[in-house]
């Protein structure tokens, strides 16, 4: 009887059909290739539980891991880039914005807000890097100077957090632009005495490193994030000399005196907050 006796030997079930879990339970961790419990991953800042890999996370999670129970009231919300060059590369500039909107569901690839951390009230810009690599734009240039000028007018703390490839290509000289921008207001925010703290996590590269990003009071990082301004085979073929094992890695760039401390994702809210207390 065929319906009591398997026939065929083995079990025919394709790969894509072994479902066991639903999807997005567990999370494979891209250092070590472990496994944990997605939940767990998230309680622990999204770091491996194995090897404290610090995964690339935006600003939906760095906002619900700074601001006391995720309430905030973000700045600028809609603010969308125009195309100043009617730029075109493999596709327009505007039809590469769109699908990009639609694919991460963000305006552009920083978002600010302010609310109250540990209640300190402190502004928070957080780039996003699934947008076109986190590239800094005249809309990412223009919020953070909007979020200058909130936390100028309040007389509150100012946090960015930098993940980026530099400025944005499609925008050229625009892109640029933003450098000097940002850093006139936050020579403002200084000379008014409101503590300034830059976050940088992986990556952080060109134009952004250049600029805001470490004009910090502070310049923080996070473990094991690449900090650099161009990549490393410029760098190699301009001097023509081999460079040293974990170039441009926080700990190397820490050493040579570039970063103030490394703080692990974990801790970061409770270093934020007697930071800021102190600076007060
Ligand atoms: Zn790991």
């Amino acid at each position: 009887m065929s319906w009591f006796t398997r026939k065929e030997k083995g079990i025919n079930t394709p790969t894509e059909l072994k479902k066991e879990t639903p999807d997005g339970l567990w999370h494979k961790c891209s250092n070590c290739k472990k496994v944990m419990h997605t939940r767990e991953h998230k309680a622990n800042a999204y770091t491996c539980i194995h090897c404290n890999y610090h995964e690339k996370i935006g600003s939906d999670e760095y906002f619900e891991l700074l601001f006391d129970g995720n309430t905030f009231t973000e700045l600028d919300a809609d603010m969308s880039s125009s195309d100043p060059l009617q730029f075109v590369d493999s596709k327009p500039y505007l039809s590469r914005i769109a699908a990009t909107q639609k694919k991460t569901d963000k305006k552009d690839a920083v978002r600010t807000a302010y609310g109250p951390v540990n209640g300190l009230e402190i502004v928070v810009g957080c780039m996003d890097f699934d947008f076109i690599g986190g590239s800094m734009g005249s809309v990412v240039g223009e919020k953070i100077a909007r979020a200058i000028d909130h936390a100028l007018a309040n007389k509150i703390p100012f946090l960015m957090i930098s993940r980026t490839g530099g400025a944005r290509m499609m925008e050229a000289g625009f892109s640029l632009m933003q450098m000097a921008k940002t850093s006139a207001k936050l020579a403002l925010l200084a000379e008014a005495k409101i503590p300034y703290v830059s976050l940088l996590t992986d990556p952080t590269t060109g134009g952004v490193t250049a600029s805001y990003a470490m004009l910090g009071d502070f310049n923080i990082s996070e473990p094991g994030a690449l900090i650099g301004f161009a990549g490393p085979r410029v760098i190699r073929e301009t001097i023509g000399k081999d460079l040293p094992k974990d170039f441009q890695s926080a700990e190397f760039v820490l050493e040579h005196g570039f970063l103030d401390f490394i703080v692990d994702r974990k801790e970061l809210k409770t270093r934020l907050t007697s930071l800021f207390t102190m600076l007060k």
